[in-house]
């Protein structure tokens, strides 16, 4: 199902709780101007339903790389695991920033996975956090 089938006041009540970022990157709309997309935490294609305990916010890079997955291999441990959920999970139970803001370190096994499987970590999000981090709008506060 697209994410053109939910609602408009759904999609504002899972922004609001999603705080208005990627649940897994932590990416704010208001920092990069680039609408948010609204994704299923569990796939449609594996019968996850368009209801709002399923739906979060996701940038488009992480979004594309999640794909339908749901369990990711912890490169650590070798040890498939779930996906990181951010609406049940945490962020920072399974994640932190490293001291200069850039890079998004795991703490988890699923913080772990979640950062390989998504690419939290490529370079060009790296540089631009560095400059977000240069003007003070990252990383997040909370
Ligand atoms: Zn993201």
């Amino acid at each position: 199902m697209s994410a053109a089938s939910v609602s408009k006041k759904l999609r504002q009540k899972v922004a609001r709780h999603a705080k208005q970022r990627c649940g897994y990157c932590l990416v704010a709309s208001s920092i990069t101007g680039i609408e948010l997309q609204i994704e299923h935490l569990w796939p449609t294609s594996k019968g996850g339903l368009t209801i709002e305990v399923n739906l979060w916010l996701a940038c488009a890079e992480c979004n594309q790389r999640k794909s339908d997955r749901t369990r990711v291999v912890d490169p650590l441990t070798k040890k498939e695991v779930p996906l990181f959920n951010p609406r049940q999970d945490g962020w920072q139970d399974h994640f932190h920033w490293s001291d200069d803001g850039t890079e998004i370190i795991g703490l988890t096994a699923v913080g772990r996975a979640t950062i390989v499987a998504l690419q939290l970590n490529r370079p060009a999000r790296i540089g631009t956090r560095r400059r977000w981090v240069s003007v003070g709008w990252h990383p997040p506060k909370d």
